[in-house]
């Protein structure tokens, strides 16, 4: 935390690289004293150390000075800015001359100096580098919310979107003042008006089991009236569309790998299908907006997709997994654990859903890692990156839950370029210091209980009771009465 000392005691950078890896950051670091002894601190595996200061800005997204080693002062700016993949500099030690790095077209970013010209964080996001503007429905959500740190890291004006239901404010707390970002608390299945947009990610919806089994309601207007809202937005302001949808849509899969072409073998009233139907709806309507009214519309198919932020008690495999092994529980195991799923780090999953949006694509991509682990596998992944003891249980599986799931990705590596980079072992370990921090935490609107629901077949829902309605229901050619 200072230059000439291997003491990382109290240290800020510390504090700052573990709040970099709970957002998601993958961190390379170098430091030319103090490496072992901030290996020792920070969990293990998190962190990439290199060789010397230049090596850490291979391709990297941004250069962060942390600590005032006169070497740093002395480091060559060409090599700088050829070595970074993109060029910023934020640098927490006013290391640099801020005219050469200038000059050299780097984008620099430094503390407490803002009257000799150089810009402060904020004052390089407002320097007139806002592209356009973004909405994003399910701001406050787990995928949601790393959407827009990437469109405001991308130089996008964001306003995120959420009611609430499943997400947390927690999750998009640390952009509060951010001048480019603004929140509505509010229930997409309404309508509404944001003005002016150029991009619309419709990324609203419950997505575990067990939360759109408690809010199966819920589920289908959001994948209905709200997509059809969102919609509208984009139709009325002719931006650019892009809807999550999802795996679920090929239900029980027949054929595997799952290809975009394949139609599914979905259980269309069981407990699923609140949602799976919520989504090939809101599929069909999109397609329909696309066909019809010319809306320049991207369907994502999403398959098990985790990281940071993932809430911690939606019941998912990963989330499940993770908080039972950090907190010494049984890991439960639905069914004999021979189903298998394929699981998509969190950063890869963005990267997809950007290439996506700037893709002239508009048929239904798969994005997903397509390396399959089965549930038991899983769980053995999990307890060796956490290095828990806690023991495995099993559990009855839910109604129709899959037996096997993995996507077919060549058409987004052909289409888009693109392919997963992050494995499960290390997903994990990127994913551990957030749940690590979180667990036993409560959140401002959450409720931490762990939940499992076992789902329930149609025939064991309660009936209701009461004097029958008749509903009629018109609509220009026709009138029906039920
Ligand atoms: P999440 O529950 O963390 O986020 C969803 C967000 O949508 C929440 O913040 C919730 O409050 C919000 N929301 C729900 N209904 C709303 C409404 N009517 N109006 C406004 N906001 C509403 O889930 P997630 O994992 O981040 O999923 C995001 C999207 O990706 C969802 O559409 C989901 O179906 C899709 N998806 C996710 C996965 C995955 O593995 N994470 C897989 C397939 C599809
Ligand atoms: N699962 C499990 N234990 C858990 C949670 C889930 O065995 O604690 C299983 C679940 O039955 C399913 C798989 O893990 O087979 C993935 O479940 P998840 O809820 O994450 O998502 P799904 O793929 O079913 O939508």
């Amino acid at each position: 935390f200072k230059g000439g000392t291997d003491d990382v005691r109290e240290s800020p950078a510390i504090r700052v690289v573990r709040s970099l890896i709970a957002d998601g950051c993958i961190i390379t670091a170098y430091d030319p004293a103090a490496m072992k002894n901030a290996q020792a601190v920070l969990p293990e595996g998190s962190v990439a150390f290199a060789e010397n200061a230049y090596q850490v800005m291979d391709e990297a997204d941004a250069l962060v000075v942390l600590t005032d080693w006169a070497e740093f002062s002395q480091l060559d700016m060409v090599q700088i800015k050829q070595r970074l993949g993109s060029p910023i500099v934020l640098d927490g030690r006013n290391m640099f001359d801020s005219s050469a790095m200038k000059e050299m077209g780097l984008t620099y970013v430094c503390v407490g100096r803002p009257s000799d010209g150089i810009v402060t964080a904020k004052q390089a996001f407002s320097a007139g580098k806002r592209k356009k503007r973004a909405l994003v429905t399910g701001a406050a959500g787990f995928l949601g919310s790393h959407m827009v740190d990437a469109l405001l890291a991308e130089g996008y004006s964001v306003l995120g979107v959420d009611n609430l239901l499943t997400g947390r404010v927690k999750n998009i707390q640390h952009l509060n003042g951010d001048p480019h970002f603004e929140f509505l608390r509010h229930d997409i299945s309404e309508p509404f008006d944001p003005g002016t947009m150029d991009m619309v990610f419709n990324m609203a919806s419950p997505a575990s089991p067990v939360d759109y089994t408690i809010h199966g309601v819920e589920t289908l207007l959001v994948g209905s009236s709200g997509t059809r809202n969102a919609l509208e937005i984009a139709r009325r302001y002719k931006a650019k569309f892009l809807h999550c949808s999802t795996s679920e849509c090929y239900g029980d899969p027949l054929i595997h790998p799952q290809p975009e072409s394949y139609w599914g073998h979905v259980n269309p009233i069981g407990p699923r299908s609140v949602y799976d139907e919520s989504k090939r709806f809101s599929e069909a309507l999109i397609m329909a907006y696309h066909r019809y009214y010319g809306v320049d519309t991207r369907l994502v198919r999403i398959f098990n997709t985790y990281g940071p932020r993932l809430q911690l008690n939606d019941g998912r495999v990963i989330s499940n997994f993770l908080r039972q092994a950090l907190c010494g529980e049984d890991l439960t195991i639905y069914g004999d654990g021979s189903q298998t799923r394929s699981f998509c780090y969190v950063s890869d999953q963005i990267d997809g859903l950007l290439r996506l949006m700037h893709s002239d694509e508009h048929n239904p991509v798969n994005i997903g890692n397509p390396e399959e682990f089965t549930i038991l596998e899983c769980a053995n992944e999990v307890l060796a990156a956490t290095g828990s003891e806690s023991r495995l249980v099993f559990r009855s599986l839910p109604q129709d839950d899959p037996k096997q799931r993995c996507p077919d990705i060549t058409r987004a590596m052909t289409l888009l370029g693109w392919t997963p980079k992050v494995r499960l072992p290390q997903g994990l370990h990127l994913s551990i210091p957030w749940f690590a921090a979180n667990i036993g935490k409560k959140a401002d609107n959450e409720h931490l209980a762990p939940r499992h629901i076992t789902l329930p077949a149609l025939s064991e829902l309660p009936l209701r009771t009461g004097s029958a309605r008749t509903v009629t229901l018109v609509d220009s050619m026709r009138s029906v009465s039920s």
